[in-house]
């Protein structure tokens, strides 16, 4: 058997890799660099487009589960991750382009796997993966519409700036993680601390910068998990100081206590080198995010590595075209995997195509209900809703407890996660028993 993959993202790489470590030849077509994205800036695969970060590495928090579940299935991606990680407190962010690099070696390094730098504008023949993410190119997207005889619906996806070290000035900015009063060059974000008044200065700039506007044709639906920074103060002068700029865990060593608001920097690279700003995707223009950001104290002299910008996401409606397997119900040779399927995020895109190589390849069980990767196939197969959106991995995808445990939320958290392992672990056996 021979399969194609379209798309070397998260997805369609991870997939690659499980096909080939399953002894399937594969065909992986990539358009970039050729062919570029509105987000993408590079040729290598598996780029990370937005944020360095792949979420908590914490067990009560769903993705923290769903890379643990990833890690014990053995997804190559993960591993990569693992090894290119960069300080980040309880999360897991990593070195983008070491990210990449580490993927393409992996790629590069499987003889069955054979990588076309070709755009797919056409479905191809035999057995195929598609793969190709949120921002797939137009003539492919139009043949997919043409296939399912349905439009494939859409939302919009806003990227964070990214800031210059060199530029920050540390007199107003400082070095801390929530909740750890010390501090120091060696805590993992670097803050900048806001007086009341400067914050709704700052909050009338932004609310009032000139934004990229959308075509008028499309109308202008956000993902819940990664709303521009201006829209979510147009929801209220005080919604930055209680979302993205909570001062909550911070103290300002020069003012030894807690600023009105605050914005958060995380490391982007190993080298230190650059910054991004945390939660702060935006749709304003360039010339605004230059204004209005400088307004951050401590970034007054800001220079930007790479500026914020707004992009269409596609997803096509998983729960009404494809089966258990994520086949298209009408042709069951055609797998999707990725974002495109309805679910959301980086490490849910590593493990949607983890899926897909494990049942292309051909295992029989299914993973439990009750694991994450289980969540990660039911979503977008199994949801029964007449609005489907997409959606990160959470546990609300996962079934209750028989018993509820005495603890609060945290202590069910554990529960769950516990009793997914377990599961996790027991599927693991069937499908290595299967070969
Ligand atoms: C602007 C933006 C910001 C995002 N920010 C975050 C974030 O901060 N955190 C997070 O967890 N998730 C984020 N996401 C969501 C999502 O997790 C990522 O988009 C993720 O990369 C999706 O993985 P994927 O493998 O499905 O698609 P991708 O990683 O996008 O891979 C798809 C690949 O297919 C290629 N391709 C497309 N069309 C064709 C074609 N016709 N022929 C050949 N190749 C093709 C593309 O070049 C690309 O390499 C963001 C998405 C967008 C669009």
């Amino acid at each position: 058997m021979k399969v194609s993959i379209v798309g070397a993202g998260l997805a369609g790489s991870e997939a690659a890799l499980q096909l080939a470590g399953s002894g399937v030849e594969v065909d992986l077509f990539e358009m970039r660099p050729g062919t570029m994205t509105a987000a993408h800036t590079t040729g290598l695969p598996a780029e990370l487009v937005c944020s360095n970060s792949l979420r908590s590495d914490l067990l009560h928090n769903a993705p923290g589960l769903l890379k643990e579940e990833l890690r014990r299935c053995g997804s190559f991606l993960m591993k990569a991750a693992d090894s290119c990680r960069v300080p980040a407190g309880g999360a897991l962010a990593v070195d983008r382009e070491e990210f990449s690099r580490t993927v393409q070696k992996m790629l590069y390094g499987q003889e069955l796997i054979t990588v076309r730098e070709e755009e797919v504008t056409e479905i191809p023949e035999g057995k195929v993966i598609i793969a190709a993410g949120p921002l797939a190119s137009r003539p492919l997207t139009d043949a997919i519409g043409e296939l399912t005889g349905s439009e494939s619906l859409y939302f919009y996806d806003a990227i964070a700036p990214v800031i210059d070290f060199e530029s920050v000035n540390m007199n107003l900015a400082f070095f801390q993680n929530r909740y750890e009063t010390e501090g120091g060059a060696d805590a993992d974000y670097l803050n900048c601390p806001f007086t009341e008044e400067e914050y709704y200065n700052f909050v009338r700039e932004l609310k009032g910068g000139k934004r990229v506007s959308t075509r008028d044709f499309e109308k202008e639906i956000h993902f819940q998990g990664c709303m521009p920074v201006e829209v979510i103060a147009d929801s209220g002068d005080m919604s930055l100081a209680f979302g993205p700029m909570k001062p909550v865990g911070l103290i300002d060593p020069r003012t030894q206590a807690r600023s009105f608001a605050v914005v958060q920097l995380r490391m982007e690279n190993k080298a230190g080198t650059a910054w991004n700003l945390v939660g702060f995707q935006t749709k304003l223009t360039y010339p605004e995010q230059k204004r209005v950001f400088r307004m951050i104290p401590g970034l007054e002299n800001a220079e930007f590595v790479r500026l914020g910008s707004m992009h269409r996401n596609t997803f096509i409606n998983g729960p009404s075209l494809l089966d258990e397997r994520m086949r298209l119900k009408t042709d069951d040779r055609i797998m999707f995997a990725g974002q495109i399927t309805g679910i959301e995020g980086y490490i849910e895109s590593i493990a949607s195509g983890y899926l897909a190589g494990k049942l292309m390849a051909g295992i029989d069980v299914l993973p439990p209900d009750e694991t994450a990767i289980g969540a990660i196939l039911r979503y977008p197969t199994r949801t029964v809703t007449d609005n489907y959106q997409p959606s990160n991995i959470n546990y609300g995808l996962f079934p209750p407890l028989k018993k509820k445990p005495r603890g609060g939320r945290r202590a069910r958290r554990e529960a769950q996660a516990e009793r997914a392992l377990e599961s996790l672990g027991n599927w693991l056996s069937v499908i290595s028993s299967e070969k």
